[in-house]
């Protein structure tokens, strides 16, 4: 016995040690004391006992069954006999009790120390009339029945394989053929022999044989987390339940839900990465997560350049959902709506992309069939088809959003939520390990709440907050995808009699794309030459002899949001968007009226935060300047060739209230971004 010694089956104090390093304890059978007399006689060389009341000897195991009441001290056997008391039955007895009251490392250490007898608990043995073994063999039935009680196993046979699932922690997973092998090595040693090994898994497969259709059905409003269930049936009152095998869960969220978990840090970080008027549309797209059916008809956009926290959004929503359930096709794959890539969507919690390419932006029909509920088919790689609901939200990121081809299709444009994410960090302020920071388990477990909220508000409003119309959502594609559009809707105006000439307004154009955050790359001349009155109807191409014009237009510095609703303020105000947020304290609210096409009737919309600033700036007579129109008029006399950039930046936002007034009563004149004094 290697690892092993008798004594170990016994507590300290239960022994006396003989002045020859042999030990006495009271007989665990018959209770003859032991101590200074003679009872129970341990023999640590030779991990034997011997019993003075019966006079019968023990080996280690029999002690042991001694010790557990299996056996009592006259079965014992005498001096020189090779026979066991534990046969069949008590010796299975036996090795279930000592791994029950010692432990699964002692009964393996002690089976290590017996050698091949631990397999007898799972053999068929037959013995002769006086004890002795004549035959043993391993019986496939006995190991299969000990691994299948030992853990939840279901295999699930499919069409060209089958799968061995077991269940773990609220989930089943395909680790079953693993753990079998494992098991049937541990159990068996020396004697897992490759061919008893695939019949034991075979057996095992036999007898926990599923129904492939029964075990493919989870409950939908059910969704599995570390550490239990949260049960969605009545939104208003979403109950946490315990795991159970029943519910057939192949996939959890791997979140630990705690009913007052915060998330400081993410709230902060999103409250700095998006825009104001998104917020609750990010809070909800993440509470819509938990639920797997596809119930709101919408995707997601996010677009802006590099560095502003986009990634990092998409990596935080990455591990929220878990790795595993997240697939990763393209717009284009979905949209041509390949059987085979449809599959992949299969039971995940997400779909997300990170480079939207050019080709993406148009639809062959997949994507509207798997953004929302309906049904969508997957191939198999056998061939086979399958009918399933899309349960993957889909989120899609891009730096700019490619050019969006002319389609009159109101159903796809609906379909999106367009987040601009472009506050650019400045490098000496990211932090690389913020990921890590953002998805600890103690935050993870607040945006579980966080989202949980806005899931309720999501079903309690029946859409998402801030909802754009098809057409707010297509003129911002279409503005975001082409430098000349989001221009002539930021700052061209019609005016009737009003002129520009074509250099002018190349150079006005050329210096829009050179002041936005990231720079855009201007179009050439020609190509505003093409097309500027394709995209503002109202302007005139005009000449007169040499001189070449723009007809019916005028620029303005600020651009009108209902015009533009991706409105980049702080293109014109700055890069702090607080600021713009603090300068306008007078306006509350407002609303405006709206036909919501996909209702048919019609809702008031509120306008954001954002909108409502900017729309209000203008008129608003409460605007707390930081200078006063005198250091305007100064700052311009003593600052020529200055840009208004400079402006900006030298006295504060705002002074654009001053700057306007001046322009109006025609004392500071504005030309391609200069300002100049009217004498
Ligand atoms: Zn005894």
């Amino acid at each position: 016995m290697k690892n092993f010694n008798i004594i170990d089956l016994f507590e300290e104090e239960e022994l006396t040690e003989t002045s020859n390093g042999e030990y006495n304890t009271i007989c665990p059978s018959c209770g003859l004391q032991g101590g200074r007399t003679q009872g129970f006689h341990l023999f640590p060389d030779t991990n034997m006992a011997y019993c003075h009341s019966t006079g019968k000897n023990f080996n280690i195991l029999e002690t042991a069954a001694l010790k557990l009441k299996i056996i009592n001290c006259v079965e014992g056997r005498d001096s020189g006999e090779k026979g066991t008391p534990l046969k069949g039955e008590l010796f299975t007895q036996t090795l279930d009790l000592i791994k029950e009251k010692y432990g699964e490392d002692f009964y393996y250490n002690l089976a290590e120390g017996l050698g091949l007898n631990i397999i007898e608990k799972f053999m068929d043995i037959e013995y002769d009339k006086d004890g002795s073994i004549l035959k043993k063999t391993i019986s496939i039935d006995k190991v299969a029945d000990y691994i299948i009680s030992k853990h939840n196993i279901k295999t699930v046979e499919g069409t060209k394989d089958e799968s061995i699932y077991i269940y773990e922690d609220g989930i089943w997973t395909r680790k079953g053929r693993g753990l079998i092998t494992a098991e049937t090595e541990k159990l068996l040693r020396s004697a897992a022999r490759n061919n008893i090994v695939k019949e034991i898994l075979e057996k095992i497969k036999r007898k926990t044989k599923e129904d492939k259709e029964d075990f493919d059905i989870e409950p939908s409003n059910l969704t599995c987390y570390n550490n239990g269930v949260l049960d969605f049936n009545d939104i208003e009152n979403i109950k946490f339940i315990p795991h159970d095998k029943k519910y057939n869960f192949k996939t959890k969220i791997p979140v630990t839900y705690k009913k007052d978990a915060d998330c400081p840090l993410i709230k902060k970080f999103i409250k700095e990465t998006f825009y104001e008027c998104d917020v609750p549309q990010v809070q909800e797209w993440i509470g819509f997560h938990n639920l797997k059916p596809y119930l709101f008809k919408k995707a997601v956009i996010c677009t802006g350049p590099k560095n502003t926290g986009k990634t990092v959004f998409l990596n935080l929503l990455s591990r929220y959902v878990g790795e595993k359930n997240i697939a990763g096709l393209s717009l284009q794959k979905i949209s041509q709506g390949k059987t085979f890539d449809l599959l992949t969507l299969k039971n995940k919690f997400a779909n997300i992309h990170d480079d939207l390419s050019s080709k993406d932006l148009f639809d062959g029909g997949g994507f509207k069939m798997a953004v929302g509920d309906g049904e969508i088919t997957g191939e198999h790689k056998f061939g086979d088809y399958e009918r399933f609901r899309n349960t993957a939200k889909m989120t899609f990121a891009c730096n700019k959003i490619p050019p969006v081809k002319e389609v009159d299709d109101d159903a796809y444009f609906d379909r999106w939520l367009i987040w601009i994410i472009e506050k650019v960090v400045p490098s000496e302020e990211r932090d690389t390990d913020l990921i890590n920071k953002l998805t600890t388990e103690e935050e993870l477990s607040g945006l579980l709440n966080w989202g949980l909220n806005g899931l309720s508000r999501l079903f309690k409003e029946k859409s998402f907050s801030n909802e754009r119309t098809s057409e707010e959502n297509k003129d911002m594609m279409v503005q975001n995808s082409n430098t000349l559009a989001k221009f002539a809707a930021e700052r061209l105006r019609f005016a009737a009699g009003e002129k520009i000439t074509k250099d002018d307004m190349y150079n006005l154009y050329c210096d829009f794309c050179n002041e936005q955050i990231p720079k855009l790359a201007p179009v050439t001349k020609r190509k505003v030459g093409d097309n500027l009155h394709n995209i503002a109807s109202y302007i005139l191409d005009s000449r007169e002899g040499k001189y070449r014009y723009w007809g019916n237009v005028k620029w303005v510095e600020c651009s009108d949001v209902s015009d533009a609703p991706q409105n980049n303020m702080r293109n014109i105000l700055g890069n702090d968007k607080n600021i713009i947020y603090n300068i306008s304290p007078c306006v509350t609210s407002v609303t405006e009226n709206k036909t919501n096409k996909k209702h048919g009737n019609t809702i008031k919309r509120k306008k954001s935060a954002r909108e409502v600033q900017f729309l209000e700036a203008k008129e608003c007579q409460n605007i707390k300047a930081n200078c006063t129109v005198e250091e305007v008029l100064d700052w311009i006399k003593s600052n020529p060739g200055k840009t208004i950039t400079d402006f900006y930046a030298a006295l504060g936002d705002g002074s654009f209230k001053f700057l306007a007034e001046l322009i109006k009563a025609n004392k500071v004149k504005q030309e391609n971004n200069m300002l100049e004094l009217i004498a």
